[in-house]
């Protein structure tokens, strides 16, 4: 049961705002169709672990203190609609880094006990939601150089959702 003192949580890449300004700039040429997701909103999830309580807080920051992956390079270059009606940037390729953090991610929550959606990792930055056409347009490369990756709160506001990050932690330096 969900209780006042549950917390909506996430794991994630939060898009760098110079990177989400772009990408923003690009949609809004684009006239997508659908819901725009507000610039300070896009990120990458990597694990959705819907309502928890509030006691579940410290250990889901110590297991994310815990992983370790280099930082990496995400090549944001296809667009796709997936699920119901959302307009994403996906890469065609996954980089191992990427892999290996979300390989570890998931089995330490798994290993705690946190219920993980069945579907299998999709990597994607939503744009727009309840598209009822999908876009057509090729996207230019953006290119993301990923350094870090946080624990979100998903909290309704007013003006819509907000995402507020609870905890963040650098990706490693790769060696030469
Ligand atoms: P809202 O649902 O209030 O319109 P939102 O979708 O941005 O806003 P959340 O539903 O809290 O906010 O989701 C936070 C992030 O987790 C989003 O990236 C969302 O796509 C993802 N997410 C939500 N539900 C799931 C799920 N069942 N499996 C995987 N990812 C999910
Ligand atoms: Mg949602």
């Amino acid at each position: 049961m969900t209780t006042e003192k549950d917390l909506r949580l996430f794991f994630a890449l939060p898009c760098p705002s110079t990177l989400a300004d772009a990408i923003c700039s690009w949609r809004d040429t684009q006239k997508f169709d659908g819901r725009p997701v507000a610039q300070a909103n896009l990120h990458l999830t990597l694990a959705f672990l819907g309502s928890q309580p509030a006691s579940a807080l410290e250990e889901l920051k110590q297991l994310g203190s815990h992983l370790r992956a280099d930082a990496f390079t995400l090549r944001l270059d296809q667009l796709r609609t997936i699920g119901h009606g959302f307009a994403c940037l996906i890469p065609s390729q996954l980089p191992s880094p990427l892999s290996q953090l979300v390989e570890q991610l998931h089995a330490g929550l798994s290993t705690h006990g946190f219920a993980l959606d069945s579907r299998p990792f999709l990597p994607h930055v939503t744009l727009a939601r309840d598209a009822q056409t999908p876009p057509t347009a090729t996207p230019p490369m953006f290119d993301w150089h990923v350094q870090r990756f946080g624990l979100f709160l998903s909290e309704h506001t007013p003006s819509g959702v907000h995402y507020r990050e609870m905890a963040n932690w650098p990706l490693a330096t790769p060696s030469a």
